[in-house]
């Protein structure tokens, strides 16, 4: 699995990633960890990055352009990895496309964690971590019982010298000009996938785990060890609506494309069908139905030829309603791709 995590600070993009190395096994690779780590060993890179950092700026891409090449040359990135906080501008991620070209390894999703500019505020404020032991906390939504202190090693919280509030709004913005235009970028490479990520942490996850195992061929890259030699074929795609529990991730996540290779398949299976029936008339009115939400061409056709020729009757009504539901889903996106645009409004 070779993903990208975007969002803005604060968007629990590291949260995520951390719970998907412990079900992947495969790494996160954190930019902004790798420069902390590096300003902490106050080595050469550090002392660069470091001012930078402090401002809310990016760091110069070649620095980490040369951090990131380093990382994703090491074996343990050999099966995957989740790339956490990087790209951060177009020039990074057609570097990072050039580098993962050379590799034969192209990146397989880009997946937006999309959360309100308010909680981005309070979550980055109220943000504490133990110097100790690392845990984090949060004041606002998650405080320590005794203020300044970690529950579990007494050790003292800290925040972090780019959380305050000057710094936050500075991050903020450099996301939303230079990040946020990425969403285009992966969308145009029908690489986008997106997740509302508010509420609890473990439904999150559970949404992101639906939309990678939906969005990526779920044997043959996510466990390797596990996969058998031959490629698998992907399970059906009408799977995917259902896995997604949470009403508004299922939304959300629909924002983009269903996989290229599968429109293809779906044209080809429809055109078969047709001349064969010789166009029976309870035919046309599925087509019509199917059709009628729009941008879902690919999608019905599909279905509506599985089930002529399986035949089973009671099978197709549940087809139409799923495929109903599935209309409405690709289209509602659009509507919530425009705000986005405008920066600094509420949803990134
Ligand atoms: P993060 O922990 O991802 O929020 O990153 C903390 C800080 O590290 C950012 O505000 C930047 O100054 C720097 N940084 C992290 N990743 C990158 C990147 N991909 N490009 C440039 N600067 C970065």
């Amino acid at each position: 699995m070779r993903i990208v995590l975007l969002g803005a600070p604060g968007s629990g993009k590291g949260t995520q990633s951390k719970l998907l190395v412990e079900k992947y096994k495969i790494p996160q690779i954190s930019t902004g960890d790798l420069l902390r780590a590096a300003v902490a060993a106050g080595t050469e890179l550090g002392k660069r990055a470091k001012a930078a950092m402090d401002q809310g700026q990016l760091v110069s891409d070649e620095v980490v352009l040369g951090m990131i090449q380093d990382r994703l040359s090491q074996p343990d990135a050999k099966n995957g990895f989740i790339l956490d906080g990087f790209p951060r501008n177009n020039p990074q991620a057609q570097a990072l496309d050039s580098l993962l070209a050379r590799l034969g390894q192209p990146l397989q999703l880009a997946l937006l964690v999309d959360v309100n500019t308010e909680i981005l505020l309070k979550r980055l404020t109220g943000r504490r971590t133990c110097a100790k032991c690392g845990q984090m906390y949060n004041i606002y939504f998650q405080p320590p019982k005794m203020p300044g202190r970690c529950d579990k090693c007494g050790g003292e919280l800290q925040q972090r010298s780019d959380d305050n509030e000057e710094t936050i709004r500075k991050r903020l913005e450099i996301y939303e000009q230079q990040t946020a235009p990425l969403i285009t970028y992966y969308k145009s490479q029908n690489k986008l996938r997106r997740v509302v990520g508010e509420g609890d942490v473990q439904e999150i996850f559970r949404t992101v785990v639906a939309i990678i195992e939906g969005h990526i061929h779920p044997l043959a890259t996510l466990r390797p060890a596990m996969a058998a030699p031959a490629p698998v074929k992907p399970k059906s795609a009408p799977v995917k609506p259902q896995a997604l529990s949470p009403a508004r991730n299922v939304a959300a996540s629909q924002n983009t494309a269903a996989p290229k290779k599968a429109a293809p398949k779906k044209k080809a299976v429809a055109k078969k069908a047709a001349p064969k029936k010789a166009a029976p008339k309870k035919a046309a009115p599925k087509k019509k139905s199917a059709l009628k939400k729009a941008a879902v061409k690919k999608v019905a056709p599909k279905k509506k030829a599985v089930a002529k020729k399986a035949a089973p009757k009671k099978a197709a009504p549940k087809k139409k309603s799923a495929l109903k539901k599935a209309a409405v889903k690709k289209v509602a996106p659009k509507k919530k791709a425009a705000p986005k645009k405008k920066a600094g409004r509420g949803r990134r």
